[in-house]
């Protein structure tokens, strides 16, 4: 097992597009499973792959629920939206921080699993909102930028105080 060390705010990575992944071979399944064990331990609920320093389309995600899928999904798209709902949301790039982000209440989403398989998700609730998140982060999205540009900077002054004083939170996905 291996755990990864997870990229915090204010690294430009977690800013860029990632690109598509070409093939899912060995290289890609030792990389899923590293992120895995890294969203285990620091008990997240989704974790994408700039958020470990890989630019690359492809996030792990499990929302602990056993009605639900977990897994990986590699290159995924989001075919269609509907409803909104309002929840709140952490991630383990921000630790300490959460707000509630408006985001679409279903979703349908395609992809590819960690053996390259192709899936299709219909997804509510819960993991509708972790899979809208992760894919945010492939296109370099964070859920700060869903918020009013007030809270957005409310929240990043806490963060600077959290700097400063070292104190560490958890956060999500
Ligand atoms: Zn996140």
């Amino acid at each position: 097992m291996s755990v990864l060390d997870i990229r915090i705010l204010g690294d430009p990575i977690l800013r860029r597009e990632c690109d598509p992944v070409e093939e899912v071979d060995r290289e890609l399944r030792a990389l899923i499973r590293d992120m895995r064990d890294t969203m285990y331990a620091a008990d997240g609920v989704g974790l994408a792959a700039p958020q470990v320093g890989v630019p690359l389309r492809v996030f792990v995600y499990d929302v602990r629920d056993d009605e639900q899928p977990s897994g990986a999904l590699v290159n995924p798209r989001i075919e269609s939206r509907s409803g909104s709902s309002k929840g709140e949301e952490g991630c383990l790039s921000i630790p300490g921080l959460a707000d509630v982000v408006e985001r679409s209440e279903s979703i349908v989403i395609t992809g590819l699993d960690a053996e390259g398989e192709r899936v299709r998700i219909e997804a509510g609730g819960m993991l509708s909102r972790c899979l809208q998140h992760e894919v945010d982060h492939l296109n370099g999205v964070l859920f700060l930028d869903h918020l009013s540009p007030l809270k957005r900077k409310l929240l990043l002054d806490k963060w600077a105080k959290r700097e400063e004083g070292g104190e560490v939170g958890a956060g999500r996905s």
